[in-house]
């Protein structure tokens, strides 16, 4: 009985924020089974970063509603995990055939919310979607392990076990595709969850919770909580979470990783990256310039794995000019025009930040090629539109280079040789990912030996590996032990219980030496 039938809410165009429980802004929390108001009469609207109208509001959890939801987590744990892996996985198989039929009203939701086409938006859904049709193979994937006759009529074996109640913290750029990369993961293995979307964008998760409960995930398995700080350091300090994952920069993913830990908690934290792509003279021209336009300006340039800075080796430094054409052939606008390639940048702190880190590149003497900061929107004057810019001789010390910029601009540096560009990527901080346009196989191969970013790809600009791998994020991209998804992410959610039995005539009399295998 959809909940959204405060769908209206959603997509209204009112723009009267009332911030009082009750009002038809609110968007719920999830405890129990129950989509509930908050209490709290603090909130954060939620604006339509193409238009400014308030879409939502959040409501800033109180205490008590966020110990009752961990509670919620933790009653319902006992009855889920001993419910059959095959029922668990059933509940995915439901999932993902609901998620794919509700396609158009979750990218809908994101892009009211976040700002993307509605076309990547459904790529953002997709992506996740295909955590889901992983996880339901839940039981192959979680499988233990087997010695027999480890000593004379002794076994022993290994089992997998959920750890209890999970919790995940969101960022705004992926609404569908992140908390598709925990929940599915983390209950399917038998745990259950306590979930905190991004401030900005919570629809897309309320759609998938609902969408979930219909598809019989049981009552209190998976929770939300809105809320900002206090909410997330909520999460790292309750003790009957068991573990933390992560998406969001690096400021509050370090802040999570060591208050989590400290309570003992397993963390997983991606963070923040400056993704290079490496382009030879030898790379085939019309391919990587596509590519490099696409990766950079794609989303607004607000995605991890963007591929923000390009280093011309040698001769390629003259493709420079070509990409600038096609960069100014975009189609810059709102997110459900379908003629856009880019949207809005999320808000207005995101661009004013986008903007300076341009003006600081050309205070310290870069050219800049495009300037799109100064863009109008036609129809959506009130935008917070950014188009693409680009910025050429950029060195590595300046701070457009340092910093993340997290918008669309595409920095450009330049190399003499492979091995110089290599040390280029190699001294940054981040290591999310890497790409190498060429057309040499020796090339590819060196450079996948020698750079250091947990995500490579060859001839391929935005490397995020499928389900069926990890998101391997390394250096300042990532925290923790075990990635997200994938072998890692179930790891991530089990812990591991060792069993040695013994099932013949036991042995009399007593030794007390130490037990050796004979
Ligand atoms: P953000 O860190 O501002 O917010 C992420 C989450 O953390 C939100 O839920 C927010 O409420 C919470 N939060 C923010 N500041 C906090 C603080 N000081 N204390 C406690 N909680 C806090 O990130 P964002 O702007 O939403 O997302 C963009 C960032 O996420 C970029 O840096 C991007 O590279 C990164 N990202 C990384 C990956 C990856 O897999 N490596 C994927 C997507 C996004």
């Amino acid at each position: 009985p959809g909940i959204f039938g405060a769908v209206n809410y959603r997509f209204s165009t009112v723009a009267q924020p009332s911030s009082r429980p009750g009002s038809s802004l609110r968007v719920p929390n999830l405890i129990g089974g129950r989509f509930v108001d908050s209490h709290s009469s603090d909130s954060i609207d939620v604006i339509n970063p193409a238009t400014q109208e308030v879409v939502s509001q959040v409501p800033l959890t109180t205490k008590e509603e966020f110990t009752s939801a961990v509670s919620a987590a933790k009653e319902a744990f006992p009855s889920w995990r001993s419910t059959p892996i095959t029922t668990r996985q059933r509940v995915m198989l439901k999932l993902q055939e609901l998620i794919r039929k509700n396609m158009d009203k979750l990218a809908l939701s994101i892009t009211t919310e976040q700002g993307k086409t509605l076309k990547d938006a459904q790529g953002d859904v997709f992506r996740g979607l295909e955590v889901v049709e992983h996880a339901c193979g839940m039981a192959t994937l979680q499988m233990g392990e087997y010695v027999s006759n480890v000593s004379n009529g002794i076994d022993t074996y290994s089992i997998r076990e959920p750890l209890g109640v999970c919790a995940g913290i969101c960022p705004f750029n992926f609404p569908a595709m992140i908390p598709l990369w925990m929940v599915p993961v983390a209950v399917t293995c038998g745990n259950t969850f306590v979930l905190k979307p991004s401030e900005k964008d919570p629809g897309a998760s309320m759609i998938l919770a609902e969408l979930a409960m219909e598809a019989g995930l049981p009552d209190g398995v998976l929770n939300i909580v809105h809320g900002t700080n206090d909410t997330v350091n909520a999460i790292c300090d309750d003790e009957d979470i068991r573990a933390v994952s992560f998406v969001g920069s690096n400021t509050a993913g370090m802040h999570i990783y060591s208050r989590a830990s400290a309570s003992g908690k397993r963390v997983q934290s991606n963070m923040g990256a400056k993704n290079h792509g490496v382009v030879l003279p030898d790379a085939n021209i019309d391919a990587t310039l596509n590519a490099l336009v696409a990766a950079g300006f794609g989303a607004a340039g607000q995605r991890c794995m963007a591929l923000s800075t390009v280093v011309f080796v040698g001769d390629s430094k003259f493709w420079e000019d070509k990409i600038v054409e096609r960069a100014k052939a975009l189609k810059v606008s709102a997110g459900t025009d379908p003629e856009a390639d880019l949207g809005p940048v999320i808000s207005k702190q995101a661009k004013e930040r986008v903007c300076r880190l341009v003006q600081s590149g050309v205070e310290s003497g870069a050219r800049l090629l495009l300037d799109g900061r100064n863009i109008k929107v036609p129809g959506y004057e009130q935008g917070n539109f950014v188009g693409p810019t680009i910025l050429a001789d950029v060195t590595a010390d300046m701070e457009c280079y340092k910093e993340e910029i997290f918008g669309p601009v595409l920095i450009c540096m330049q190399a003499d040789s492979l091995d110089e560009a290599i040390n280029i990527v190699n001294r940054n901080k981040y290591g999310n990912g890497a790409a190498i346009f060429t057309s040499s196989g020796i090339a590819a191969r060196k450079f996948q030996t020698e750079i250091e970013a947990g995500q490579v790809g060859i001839n391929v600009p935005i490397p995020v590996p499928l389900p069926f791998f990890s998101f391997t994020g390394s250096k300042s991209s990532f925290a923790g032990d075990l990635n997200f998804y994938g072998k890692a992410g179930v790891q991530f959610y089990t812990q591991i219980k060792t069993v040695t039995q013994q099932w013949k005539d036991l042995p009399g009399g007593v030794s007390l030496a130490m037990p050796t295998s004979q």
